[in-house]
Protein backbone atom coordinates (compact mmCIF):
# COMPACT_ATOMS: atom_id res chain seq x y z
CA UNK A 1 0.00 0.00 0.00
CA UNK A 2 1.55 2.84 -1.13
CA UNK A 3 1.82 5.96 1.57
CA UNK A 4 -0.05 8.52 -0.55
CA UNK A 5 -3.28 5.73 -0.94
CA UNK A 6 -3.30 4.72 2.43
CA UNK A 7 -3.85 8.76 3.53
CA UNK A 8 -6.18 9.14 0.66
CA UNK A 9 -7.87 6.04 2.06
CA UNK A 10 -7.55 7.64 5.63
CA UNK A 11 -9.59 10.50 4.15
CA UNK A 12 -11.92 8.65 2.58
CA UNK A 13 -12.73 7.41 6.09
CA UNK A 14 -13.06 10.02 7.37
CA UNK A 15 -15.77 11.28 5.11
CA UNK A 16 -17.55 8.06 5.65
CA UNK A 17 -17.74 8.56 9.38
CA UNK A 18 -15.22 5.65 10.26
CA UNK A 19 -14.42 6.12 13.69
CA UNK A 20 -12.00 3.24 14.71
CA UNK A 21 -8.96 2.36 12.63
CA UNK A 22 -7.13 -1.22 13.27
CA UNK A 23 -3.35 -1.73 11.22
CA UNK A 24 -2.75 -5.52 10.92
CA UNK A 25 -1.40 -7.57 8.51
CA UNK A 26 0.38 -9.98 7.83
CA UNK A 27 2.26 -7.64 10.38
CA UNK A 28 2.04 -3.72 9.92
CA UNK A 29 5.62 -2.70 10.72
CA UNK A 30 6.93 -4.78 7.59
CA UNK A 31 5.25 -1.62 6.24
CA UNK A 32 8.36 0.95 5.68
CA UNK A 33 5.95 3.43 6.67
CA UNK A 34 3.56 2.26 8.78
CA UNK A 35 4.68 5.34 11.40
CA UNK A 36 3.76 7.58 8.88
CA UNK A 37 0.32 5.98 8.85
CA UNK A 38 0.17 5.62 12.51
CA UNK A 39 0.72 9.52 12.84
CA UNK A 40 -1.87 10.48 10.11
CA UNK A 41 -4.20 8.09 11.11
CA UNK A 42 -3.74 9.77 15.01
CA UNK A 43 -3.79 12.98 14.23
CA UNK A 44 -6.74 12.35 12.14
CA UNK A 45 -8.83 11.73 15.17
CA UNK A 46 -9.29 7.96 14.55
CA UNK A 47 -9.51 5.44 17.50
CA UNK A 48 -6.15 3.59 16.41
CA UNK A 49 -5.12 0.15 17.48
CA UNK A 50 -2.91 -2.44 15.83
CA UNK A 51 -2.25 -6.06 15.93
CA UNK A 52 1.56 -6.93 15.71
CA UNK A 53 3.82 -9.75 16.15
CA UNK A 54 6.57 -7.47 18.08
CA UNK A 55 9.52 -8.66 16.82
CA UNK A 56 9.88 -5.05 14.63
CA UNK A 57 9.38 -3.01 17.55
CA UNK A 58 12.38 -1.31 19.13
CA UNK A 59 12.64 1.38 21.78
CA UNK A 60 12.10 3.92 19.36
CA UNK A 61 9.30 2.68 17.75
CA UNK A 62 8.00 2.16 21.26
CA UNK A 63 8.30 5.45 22.25
CA UNK A 64 7.12 6.95 18.94
CA UNK A 65 3.98 4.62 19.65
CA UNK A 66 3.93 5.76 23.38
CA UNK A 67 3.66 9.70 21.23
CA UNK A 68 0.70 8.69 19.41
CA UNK A 69 -1.15 6.99 22.43
CA UNK A 70 -1.28 3.30 21.22
CA UNK A 71 0.21 1.17 22.67
CA UNK A 72 -2.59 0.37 25.30
CA UNK A 73 -4.59 -0.74 21.96
CA UNK A 74 -1.30 -2.58 20.44
CA UNK A 75 -1.98 -6.44 21.02
CA UNK A 76 1.05 -8.49 20.42
CA UNK A 77 0.56 -12.33 19.37
CA UNK A 78 2.67 -14.61 21.16
CA UNK A 79 1.33 -18.91 21.04
CA UNK A 80 3.41 -19.25 23.75
CA UNK A 81 5.45 -17.84 26.51
CA UNK A 82 7.72 -20.70 25.96
CA UNK A 83 9.96 -20.32 23.03
CA UNK A 84 9.92 -24.04 21.89
CA UNK A 85 6.33 -23.46 21.60
CA UNK A 86 6.37 -19.95 19.95
CA UNK A 87 9.08 -21.01 17.84
CA UNK A 88 7.82 -24.14 16.51
CA UNK A 89 4.53 -21.64 14.87
CA UNK A 90 5.61 -18.30 14.58
CA UNK A 91 9.38 -18.30 14.81
CA UNK A 92 11.34 -15.23 16.91
CA UNK A 93 10.29 -15.64 20.43
CA UNK A 94 13.38 -13.57 21.54
CA UNK A 95 12.74 -10.49 19.60
CA UNK A 96 8.75 -10.74 19.83
CA UNK A 97 9.77 -10.57 24.02
CA UNK A 98 11.93 -8.15 23.24
CA UNK A 99 9.43 -5.62 21.26
CA UNK A 100 6.76 -6.43 23.81
CA UNK A 101 9.18 -5.37 26.94
CA UNK A 102 9.67 -2.75 24.72
CA UNK A 103 5.82 -1.31 24.16
CA UNK A 104 5.59 -2.42 28.40
CA UNK A 105 8.65 -0.02 29.61
CA UNK A 106 7.16 2.77 27.42
CA UNK A 107 3.35 2.21 29.02
CA UNK A 108 4.60 2.41 32.23
CA UNK A 109 1.83 0.58 33.76
CA UNK A 110 0.37 -3.08 33.42
CA UNK A 111 -2.96 -1.87 32.70
CA UNK A 112 -1.68 0.53 29.97
CA UNK A 113 0.47 -2.37 28.27
CA UNK A 114 -0.52 -3.80 24.96
CA UNK A 115 -2.50 -6.86 25.21
CA UNK A 116 -1.20 -10.68 24.81
CA UNK A 117 -3.49 -12.02 21.79
CA UNK A 118 -2.92 -16.05 22.15
CA UNK A 119 -4.17 -18.36 19.25
CA UNK A 120 -4.61 -21.17 20.44
CA UNK A 121 -3.44 -24.66 18.47
CA UNK A 122 -3.20 -28.01 19.56
CA UNK A 123 0.69 -27.23 20.63
CA UNK A 124 -0.30 -24.53 23.70
CA UNK A 125 -3.70 -25.19 24.41
CA UNK A 126 -2.94 -27.05 27.26
CA UNK A 127 -0.18 -25.07 29.10
CA UNK A 128 -2.20 -21.50 28.25
CA UNK A 129 -2.98 -20.96 32.11
CA UNK A 130 0.77 -20.94 32.43
CA UNK A 131 1.12 -18.72 29.29
CA UNK A 132 -1.14 -16.08 31.20
CA UNK A 133 -0.04 -16.24 34.22
CA UNK A 134 3.68 -15.39 32.70
CA UNK A 135 2.44 -12.28 31.01
CA UNK A 136 0.61 -11.04 33.48
CA UNK A 137 3.29 -10.09 35.08
CA UNK A 138 3.67 -7.30 32.06
CA UNK A 139 -0.41 -6.62 31.21
CA UNK A 140 -3.70 -7.15 32.29
CA UNK A 141 -5.22 -7.73 28.92
CA UNK A 142 -5.22 -10.97 27.24
CA UNK A 143 -7.39 -11.96 23.76
CA UNK A 144 -7.92 -15.98 23.48
CA UNK A 145 -8.50 -16.91 19.72
CA UNK A 146 -9.52 -19.99 18.34
CA UNK A 147 -7.27 -21.53 15.32
CA UNK A 148 -9.43 -22.04 12.33
CA UNK A 149 -10.84 -25.62 12.00
CA UNK A 150 -9.27 -26.41 8.69
CA UNK A 151 -5.75 -26.32 10.13
CA UNK A 152 -3.52 -29.40 11.26
CA UNK A 153 -2.92 -27.16 14.31
CA UNK A 154 -6.39 -27.01 15.07
CA UNK A 155 -7.34 -28.56 18.51
CA UNK A 156 -8.26 -31.89 18.93
CA UNK A 157 -12.04 -32.52 20.16
CA UNK A 158 -10.39 -33.77 23.00
CA UNK A 159 -8.36 -30.86 23.64
CA UNK A 160 -11.17 -28.51 23.27
CA UNK A 161 -13.67 -30.56 25.71
CA UNK A 162 -10.82 -30.57 28.29
CA UNK A 163 -10.27 -26.60 27.58
CA UNK A 164 -13.70 -25.97 28.38
CA UNK A 165 -14.52 -28.17 31.10
CA UNK A 166 -10.98 -27.42 32.91
CA UNK A 167 -9.15 -24.72 31.38
CA UNK A 168 -11.88 -22.26 31.22
CA UNK A 169 -12.72 -22.39 35.26
CA UNK A 170 -9.06 -21.88 35.61
CA UNK A 171 -8.73 -18.91 33.51
CA UNK A 172 -11.48 -17.33 35.10
CA UNK A 173 -9.79 -18.11 38.34
CA UNK A 174 -7.03 -16.45 37.23
CA UNK A 175 -8.54 -13.61 35.55
CA UNK A 176 -9.73 -12.83 39.21
CA UNK A 177 -6.94 -13.71 41.29
CA UNK A 178 -4.58 -11.47 39.11
CA UNK A 179 -7.34 -8.71 38.39
CA UNK A 180 -6.77 -9.67 34.27
CA UNK A 181 -9.20 -8.90 31.21
CA UNK A 182 -9.05 -12.41 29.30
CA UNK A 183 -11.37 -12.05 26.34
CA UNK A 184 -13.76 -14.01 26.56
CA UNK A 185 -13.19 -15.82 29.16
CA UNK A 186 -15.07 -13.01 31.35
CA UNK A 187 -17.63 -12.78 29.16
CA UNK A 188 -18.44 -16.16 29.45
CA UNK A 189 -18.61 -15.78 32.85
CA UNK A 190 -21.52 -13.53 32.33
CA UNK A 191 -23.28 -15.94 30.05
CA UNK A 192 -22.86 -13.69 27.14
CA UNK A 193 -21.08 -16.02 24.78
CA UNK A 194 -24.58 -17.44 23.51
CA UNK A 195 -25.42 -14.12 21.32
CA UNK A 196 -23.22 -11.29 21.53
CA UNK A 197 -25.21 -9.03 19.15
CA UNK A 198 -28.56 -9.89 21.01
CA UNK A 199 -30.30 -8.26 18.42
CA UNK A 200 -29.16 -8.31 14.83
CA UNK A 201 -30.41 -11.07 12.80
CA UNK A 202 -27.19 -13.16 12.48
CA UNK A 203 -24.92 -13.51 15.00
CA UNK A 204 -21.96 -11.57 13.06
CA UNK A 205 -21.74 -7.66 12.59
CA UNK A 206 -18.88 -8.13 10.03
CA UNK A 207 -20.06 -5.83 6.88
CA UNK A 208 -22.76 -3.66 8.47
CA UNK A 209 -20.40 -2.20 11.63
CA UNK A 210 -16.83 -2.82 9.73
CA UNK A 211 -14.54 -3.47 6.45
CA UNK A 212 -11.75 -4.85 5.81
CA UNK A 213 -9.42 -3.12 3.37
CA UNK A 214 -6.45 -5.50 2.18
CA UNK A 215 -3.15 -5.01 0.84
CA UNK A 216 -4.12 -4.24 -3.07
CA UNK A 217 -7.32 -2.04 -2.02
CA UNK A 218 -9.93 -5.31 -1.94
CA UNK A 219 -12.66 -4.39 0.59
CA UNK A 220 -13.94 -7.65 2.24
CA UNK A 221 -16.63 -8.35 5.08
CA UNK A 222 -14.07 -9.51 7.55
CA UNK A 223 -10.71 -10.81 7.23
CA UNK A 224 -11.72 -15.05 7.14
CA UNK A 225 -14.59 -14.71 4.66
CA UNK A 226 -12.94 -14.15 0.91
CA UNK A 227 -16.14 -12.10 -0.22
CA UNK A 228 -14.86 -9.62 -2.22
CA UNK A 229 -16.96 -6.34 -1.64
CA UNK A 230 -15.72 -3.83 -4.49
CA UNK A 231 -12.14 -2.54 -4.78
CA UNK A 232 -11.28 1.02 -3.35
CA UNK A 233 -9.53 3.41 -5.64
CA UNK A 234 -10.67 6.76 -4.61
CA UNK A 235 -12.52 8.86 -2.41
CA UNK A 236 -16.20 8.09 -2.29
CA UNK A 237 -15.50 4.63 -2.81
CA UNK A 238 -15.69 3.46 0.69
CA UNK A 239 -19.36 4.94 1.09
CA UNK A 240 -20.39 3.17 -1.92
CA UNK A 241 -18.94 -0.18 -1.37
CA UNK A 242 -20.04 0.01 2.56
CA UNK A 243 -23.46 1.02 0.93
CA UNK A 244 -23.58 -2.83 -0.79
CA UNK A 245 -21.88 -4.58 1.84
CA UNK A 246 -25.06 -3.16 3.93
CA UNK A 247 -27.41 -4.12 1.54
CA UNK A 248 -25.65 -8.05 1.42
CA UNK A 249 -25.30 -7.80 4.77
CA UNK A 250 -29.16 -7.20 5.84
CA UNK A 251 -30.32 -9.95 3.25
CA UNK A 252 -27.81 -12.65 4.92
CA UNK A 253 -29.31 -15.45 6.92
CA UNK A 254 -26.09 -16.32 7.89
CA UNK A 255 -22.48 -14.84 8.59
CA UNK A 256 -20.62 -14.52 5.51
CA UNK A 257 -17.91 -16.96 6.02
CA UNK A 258 -20.19 -20.04 6.00
CA UNK A 259 -20.91 -19.22 2.13
CA UNK A 260 -17.11 -20.53 2.27
CA UNK A 261 -17.42 -24.01 4.53
CA UNK A 262 -16.57 -27.36 1.82
CA UNK A 263 -16.17 -25.04 -0.85
CA UNK A 264 -12.95 -25.03 -3.09
CA UNK A 265 -12.07 -21.81 -0.96
CA UNK A 266 -12.27 -24.29 2.12
CA UNK A 267 -12.96 -21.28 4.68
CA UNK A 268 -14.31 -22.90 7.74
CA UNK A 269 -17.04 -21.23 9.73
CA UNK A 270 -14.82 -18.09 11.80
CA UNK A 271 -14.61 -17.85 15.35
CA UNK A 272 -14.74 -14.14 15.70
CA UNK A 273 -15.39 -13.86 18.58
CA UNK A 274 -12.25 -14.76 19.69
CA UNK A 275 -13.97 -17.22 21.93
CA UNK A 276 -12.38 -20.74 22.16
CA UNK A 277 -15.43 -22.17 24.11
CA UNK A 278 -17.68 -20.35 21.18
CA UNK A 279 -20.87 -22.40 20.70
CA UNK A 280 -21.92 -21.31 17.31
CA UNK A 281 -20.00 -23.87 15.17
CA UNK A 282 -20.84 -26.93 17.48
CA UNK A 283 -24.36 -25.55 17.68
CA UNK A 284 -24.79 -25.55 13.38
CA UNK A 285 -23.47 -28.74 12.91
CA UNK A 286 -23.87 -30.68 16.34
CA UNK A 287 -20.73 -32.45 16.02
CA UNK A 288 -18.69 -29.61 18.35
CA UNK A 289 -16.08 -30.16 16.02
S1 LIG B 1 -15.36 -15.02 10.41
FE1 LIG B 1 -17.53 -15.25 9.82
S2 LIG B 1 -18.69 -14.84 11.67
FE2 LIG B 1 -16.62 -13.99 11.97
S3 LIG B 1 -16.71 -11.84 11.28
FE3 LIG B 1 -16.08 -13.07 9.54
S4 LIG B 1 -17.97 -13.54 8.46
FE4 LIG B 1 -18.54 -12.91 10.52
Amino acid sequence: MPFGKVVELLEDARSAQVFDINICGGEPFLHEDVMRVVATASRSGFGLSINTNGVLIDRDAARELSEYDVIKNTQVSFDSHLATIHNSTRGAFASAYAGFLALVEQAGRRDLAPSVGIVLNRLNVDSVDDTVMYFSQHTSRFHLMNLMNCSPLACTRQQRRVFNEVMLPRLLDISRDRGLQISSVTKRDLGAHKSRFGEAHIDCLAGYTSLVVASDFTVYPCDVAPFPLGVWSTRGDLMRIYERSRSLWAARQRPWCYDFVDGSANVPPGDCRGSFGGSRCEQEDGQGR
